[in-house]
């Protein structure tokens, strides 16, 4: 796009800038001042509007709510060691919003508008992007149907909106995890690589049961057999093993991360073999039993990058080297935050300056 994205701005009347307590930021229950909204009608995008942060009236027959045509994204901005500001890689996840889109028969968003909004919004809210390590301003936009009617057809009008709210680390702790053999997230020909809304209510009971059972997160297997690990939780999955970088490839079941991106891009810019190909649980749990698995982790944009201290498989629990003593993902986490806070030189343009 050529042009600005013409946006009118309500401001709030008084911030509740003063009244957010900045050191206790469990994710995703602080929201700043204000939020973006535009409306899709006939067939376009129009009404850019960023207004207070608030509730929104909606037909209780709207079909996002019965039949799920609702979808998000999910990226954060940072506080420059400089104060400048900027936003992680926000035209991958313009694209992958407009997967999502495509996938759940919803329109497109021009990808200017996707970065345009948040640009606009981050810099109205800027104030409230905390000037801490491991802290950013974590970014939701997500669209959803807003017919009011009830036939299972595609809706006609649809909201756009993005609201944020600042962070701070998401897991403390090396995940104790296990690795799930009955529940699938995904299947061929479903829709795991959206991030559909759908994907994460269907993977709400799976993950009660683990913490039930004493897991902090479990890893999701393929559909079919159950042999071959697929995702984290809501993040990418990498291993090190035998001292090559080894990840499932992207397919249908699989969220194609920026976090899974960025970590394989530095990987190989260090010389490290990158494998993208199908894991097997096996192959990883003979690695946990002979050593070779040095590094285990899930990367994503809320979690960053979490270790994995432990694998739990078939009744047995696995325990894998001490985070603190991982080359790999230490120096991965390293440099990406030095990249983010504008403490070195960003060569990939990752950092979008607002
Ligand atoms: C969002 C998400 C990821 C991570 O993607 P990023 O772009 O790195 O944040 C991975 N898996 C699932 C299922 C997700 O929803």
């Amino acid at each position: 796009m050529t042009e600005t994205l013409d946006i009118t701005i309500t401001k709030v009347a008084k911030s509740r800038l003063a009244e957010t307590d900045f050191n206790n930021l469990p994710f995703g229950r602080t929201f700043s001042d204000h939020m973006f909204v535009a409306d899709y009608a006939d067939g376009e995008w129009k009404n850019f509007q960023i207004v207070p942060y608030g509730e929104i009236g909606l037909s209780p027959a709207i079909s996002a709510l019965h039949y799920g045509q609702s979808f998000f994204e999910g990226l954060k901005a940072y506080k420059h060691v400089d104060g400048k500001v900027s936003v992680f890689r926000p035209y991958m996840n313009a694209a992958r919003f407009n997967k999502s889109a495509e996938r759940l028969c919803m329109p497109e968003l021009p990808e200017d508008i996707f970065v345009q909004s948040i640009a606009a919004l981050v810099d109205l809210d800027k104030d409230w992007i905390p000037a801490k390590p491991n802290h950013s301003l974590y970014i939701r936009p997500f669209m959803f149907a807003i017919d009011p009617y009830l036939g299972v057809a595609p809706s006609k009008t649809y909201k756009y909106m993005v609201i944020c709210g600042p962070t701070g680390p998401y897991f403390s702790k090396p995940l104790r995890v296990k690795i799930e053999t009955h529940y699938s997230r995904a299947v061929e020909g479903g829709f795991g690589y959206a991030k559909a809304a759908g994907n994460y209510g269907g993977a709400m009971l799976p993950l009660k049961k683990a913490v039930e059972e004493g897991y902090d997160q479990l890893i999701w297997t393929d559909g079919k057999e159950h042999a071959y690990m697929e995702e984290l939780g809501a993040a990418n999955v990498m291993f090190l093993l035998d001292g090559k970088l080894i990840t499932p490839s992207t397919r249908d079941t699989i969220l194609k991360g920026v976090t899974r991106d960025t970590v394989l891009t530095l990987a190989r810019e260090w010389g490290y073999t990158v494998e993208e190909r199908r894991v097997s649980i096996a192959e990883v749990l003979e690695g946990a039993k002979n050593g070779k698995l040095t590094d285990a982790f899930g990367a994503g944009t809320a979690a960053t990058i979490a270790p994995i201290g432990e694998i739990e498989h078939g009744g047995n629990l696995y325990t894998l080297p001490d985070p603190s003593q991982r080359e790999f993902s230490k120096k991965v986490l390293k440099t990406l935050d030095e990249i983010r806070y504008g403490v070195t030189a960003d060569p990939y343009g990752w950092n979008y300056m607002v």
